[in-house]
């Protein structure tokens, strides 16, 4: 169900836009948006019901397919995006799962960057070859190796960029081009970035996908996914496959996530500015062999990053002295900083991923990858930046 409401054809900023978008009021002319706790809808006649089923009319049937909470959330996120059409799930993982496999037959080419999430690498090498489905990974950095992988006929184009952990970038233009020259498409987890810092649509991809568990919820409450792209692909493809196999958020989350996006710049903004000032002072202490983010000259991707996204985001990867055991022994050090395989939070999160969120690829895949036994990955909150450096120095201190 689309229906028509007070904000979507005019050319409001984005901060107006995060906050009064897609908002359907009801007679009783609330504030907020409303949150609809139901299931299901009723019908004032068998007629009526007999319409919403042949799709005569256009009204809403039942939450698994669609909801006015999760309506309104669907609409404020596509004209963040700048996509046609959205569809909201329950986490990023059935986003990511569901953007692929409706799309997906036996004997069909993705061809995917191996810098990925940890969940969305066991999509590609563990569950869709079992159907059938032909996956290659390549490093995600050299052109050369996309262009030879993409010099056959290919599906599906997936890729992640900023990557977790290292932050390792794909080039979204080039990327595109060659993928489109395959017949493929081109489908991006976005999540490191935010929809705020990166906007893979004007680069030539298709299908941008997110965990809203990340960033856009940003206080840890609430799981929630999005798939965004062109009308035709979200209604002809996408939402027959949603709405037999269930990948629905609830209205609650949809109605916490409505909430959260109406602070999402200044939360983002915020963040990134402290991550600035951490990763420079995370590049001078002597514990730490290398650093990654994205706005560092040092990054080997700097000006990749200054072309294709707006700031570089709250996400940092380090190195310390001492491989995994100094590691361990600069997370037990750390006081203000909790120890979490989440990210994206208003609170800073700090995490070991040989040990942890990448463990179950294993050590081959991950020297691919360049994650090493010393490898912190932080993600800055909202605290006082003084705050932050200060813990992060004592730790870094006992291991120097
Ligand atoms: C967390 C995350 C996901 C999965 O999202 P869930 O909401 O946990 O299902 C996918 N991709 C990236 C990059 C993530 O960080």
């Amino acid at each position: 169900m689309t229906k028509q409401n007070n904000s979507g054809q005019n050319n409001y900023g984005q901060n107006t836009q995060l906050v009064h978008g897609g908002i359907n009021r009801t007679q009783f002319d609330e504030t907020a948006e409303t949150l609809y706790l139901t299931s299901g809808y009723v019908y004032g006649s068998a007629e009526e019901a007999e319409a919403a089923f042949d799709e005569s009319i256009d009204r809403f049937v039942y939450s698994r397919y669609g909801n006015p909470t999760v309506e309104v959330l669907q609409q404020r996120m596509a004209e963040l995006e700048g996509a046609e059409a959205c569809l909201a799930t329950g986490t990023g993982m059935a986003a990511i799962f569901a953007a692929m496999a409706c799309q997906l037959s036996v004997g069909d080419r993705v061809v995917a960057s191996r810098a990925l999430f940890g969940a969305c690498h066991a999509i590609l090498t563990k569950i869709l070859p079992k159907w059938g489905v032909d996956v290659e990974l390549v490093d995600g950095r050299e052109l050369s190796a996309w262009q030879e992988a993409l010099s056959r006929p290919c599906k599906i184009v997936f890729l992640e960029t900023p990557s977790n952990p290292t932050l390792q970038l794909v080039d979204l233009a080039k990327v595109s081009e060659l993928a489109h020259q395959a017949g493929a498409r081109v489908v991006v987890d976005n999540v490191f970035a935010t929809p705020i810092l990166q906007r893979p649509l004007l680069f030539g991809a298709d299908i941008i996908c997110y965990s809203a568990t990340k960033h856009i919820d940003g206080q840890g409450r609430v799981l929630g996914g999005f798939v965004l792209g062109s009308e035709g692909f979200i209604k002809n493809e996408l939402m027959p496959f949603y709405r037999q196999t269930g990948a629905t958020i609830s209205s609650f989350n949809a109605w916490v996530l409505l909430k959260s996006l109406e602070t999402l710049p200044l939360r983002v903004d915020a963040q990134t500015k402290t991550a600035y000032k951490i990763a420079q002072m995370l590049d001078s202490h002597e514990a730490v062999l290398s650093v990654s983010y994205p706005g560092l000259p040092s990054h080997p991707q700097y000006e990749l990053a200054k072309k294709q996204m707006s700031d570089f985001g709250s996400l940092i990867a380090f190195e310390v002295k001492g491989e995994k055991d100094g590691a361990f022994r600069f997370l037990n050090s750390l006081s203000l900083i909790l120890i979490s395989n989440n990210l994206g939070d208003s609170k800073s999160l700090a995490c070991h991923p040989s040990s942890t969120t990448h463990m179950n690829i294993g050590p081959e895949e991950r020297d691919k990858l360049d994650i090493k036994d010393g490898h912190i990955r932080l993600s800055v909150g909202l605290e006082d930046c003084d705050d932050l450096i200060k813990d992060l120095r004592q730790a870094l201190d006992i291991i120097a």
